[in-house]
């Protein structure tokens, strides 16, 4: 059982991107190590909020509840976020060609001082990449975010992507 006062910090990491690009997955992979069977978005619907310790801190991880439409994410998501997980999907162009309006309501919702990592997930899909990596790269770079790529289904960078991001964070408090 967690109590604030063992924690010197309390984070919150919040993921967006559009529908179908692993969000959910993602988390599941890093706070349960499983990669659930099947298709489809449902599999988003069971949590909006893990508690986790990462690096002997007190981490909630804000995962969407499937309403990942321009602007019907309401203000209080983003609100006091101190990291954001912008995803796509690197087998999806539609995916990677949205980011400038995420990146719109980052500007317009989310603090100044918040820590954004972009993320080109399913690359265990490689032979249907649709996004080059050194074009998400040249883009991330462009608007000051990290890049990393992962796979939640094949655990590919899943853990480093939360563990880099705490200890960015852990850094910048
Ligand atoms: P969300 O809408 O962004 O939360 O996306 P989900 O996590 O619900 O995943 C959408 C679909 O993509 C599901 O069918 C997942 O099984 C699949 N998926 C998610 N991550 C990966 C991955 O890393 N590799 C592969 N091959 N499929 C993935
Ligand atoms: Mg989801």
């Amino acid at each position: 059982i967690m109590s604030m006062e063992d924690y010197d910090y309390l984070f919150k990491i919040v993921l967006i991107g559009n529908a179908g690009v692993g969000k959910t997955c993602l988390v599941r992979r890093f706070t349960q190590g499983l990669f659930p069977p099947g298709q489809g978005a449902t599999i988003g619907v069971d949590f909006m909020i893990k508690t986790v310790e990462i690096k002997g801190e007190k981490v909630k991880i804000w995962d969407t509840a499937g309403q990942e439409r321009f602007r019907s994410i309401t203000q209080s998501y983003y609100r006091s976020a101190n990291a954001l997980i912008l995803t796509y999907d690197i087998t999806c162009e539609d995916s990677f060609r949205c980011l400038p309006e995420w990146l719109r309501e980052i500007e317009q919702y989310a603090n100044t001082t918040v820590v954004t990592i972009l993320v080109g997930n399913k690359i265990d899909l490689s032979e249907k990449r649709e996004v080059l990596r050194q074009r998400a790269e040249d883009f991330a770079e462009s608007q000051s975010m990290l890049y990393l790529e992962t796979s939640a289904k094949e655990s590919d960078n899943v853990e480093k992507l939360f563990l880099d991001l705490a200890c960015e964070l852990i850094r910048e408090a």
